[in-house]
């Protein structure tokens, strides 16, 4: 691995510093205790050097989206005590390279995914945690599951051992205007809890938020953001 330069360690810290202030002043807008919201750093496509220079600093959750790239990055960096975030589409002929080696799988949208990791994490002796992707915008939106099939997929979700379902993750479509976002926001926390109260089980996890509309996921009761632009830059084509 490529060593990091202690400017580009002062230069991400300083950004995952102001982003944990822009989340905290969101949370406390919305009476909630800053430490309720995790900072997941989406580091996809940015070199493992990046995630080991917030490593050091003391920054731990990293979100990555490509099976491949990730199991390249946690290889090198098997002495860091990071916590990896699966948050990609992810293919079920995949799932036996992601079950076990992350600690939260945001993107399950479909049984038959849930299933591939359940299978695979009791064979490894371990249980995933995973949220259900819900897609909430229709036509334009292809992954995550729609709204009307959401509570049988958690339901049915949560019924596989090596599997726990700890939450719902939504994508809105992008707007120039992150206040447009914030409908899907509130949906997605009426659905959690109206499916959590129906199914009479916990889910504490709200993943939403990115880069560009994380104010009003924060406000609107998100417990993970997914920020990848704001703290490394931008990301080279893949
Ligand atoms: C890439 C990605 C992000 C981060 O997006 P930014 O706009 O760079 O913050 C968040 N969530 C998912 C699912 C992503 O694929």
């Amino acid at each position: 691995m490529q060593e990091y330069t202690l400017a580009r360690k002062t230069e991400l810290s300083e950004r995952v510093q102001a982003v944990q202030e822009d989340l905290a002043e969101a949370a406390k807008k919305a009476g909630r205790a800053p430490s309720d919201v995790t900072l997941v750093a989406v580091s996809k496509l940015h070199p493992a050097s990046d995630i080991a220079a917030l490593a050091d600093a003391g920054h731990l959750d990293f979100g990555e989206n490509y099976v491949q790239e990730a199991a390249g990055k946690q290889e090198a960096l098997q002495g860091l005590d990071v916590r990896w975030h699966f948050i990609g589409g992810l293919q079920s002929n995949k799932a036996k390279f992601v079950a076990g080696n992350f600690e939260l799988v945001h993107s399950v949208d479909s049984l038959k995914l849930a299933k591939k990791l359940a299978a695979k994490a009791a064979e490894r002796g371990t249980v995933q945690d995973v949220l259900i992707q819900a897609s909430l915008a229709g036509e334009e939106q292809k992954s995550g599951a729609e709204a009307d099939e959401l509570e049988r997929l958690v339901a049915e979700a949560s019924e596989l051992d090596g599997l726990r379902v700890r939450g719902l993750m939504t994508m809105p479509p992008f707007f120039d205007e992150p206040e447009r976002a914030r409908p899907f926001f509130a949906r997605l926390r009426e659905l959690r809890e109206g499916i959590g109260q129906r199914l009479g089980i916990s889910l504490p996890h709200l993943s939403m938020g990115m880069t560009g509309d994380f104010v009003p996921a924060v406000e609107e009761g998100a417990t993970l953001v997914r920020v990848g632009t704001r703290i490394f830059g931008a990301r080279p084509p893949k």
